[in-house]
């Protein structure tokens, strides 16, 4: 799985970082914008990853690489 956000869309709801704190912070000395921890989580993060994408109210939040199906590197 590949993560990426887009800085620009976030609106600092700090959903993401609730949900997948390993990949996702929302740093208090950044007004709680996010901040990508793991581009790359390991399995284990996938649903949250998945989850904390479905509930970012502004679309912040994109999996450019879901490999749910494929093998593993
Ligand atoms: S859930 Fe979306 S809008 Fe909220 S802090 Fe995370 S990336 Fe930003």
């Amino acid at each position: 799985m590949k993560v990426t956000v887009n800085p620009v869309t976030c609106i600092a709801s700090e959903n993401c970082g609730r949900i997948a704190p390993k990949v996702f912070g929302n740093p208090p000395e950044q007004g709680g914008f996010v901040e990508l921890l793991d581009a790359n989580p390991p399995e284990s993060e996938w649903a949250a990853v998945r989850e904390a994408k479905e509930l970012c109210p502004s679309a912040t939040i994109s999996i450019e690489a879901d490999d749910t199906h494929t093998a593993r590197r």
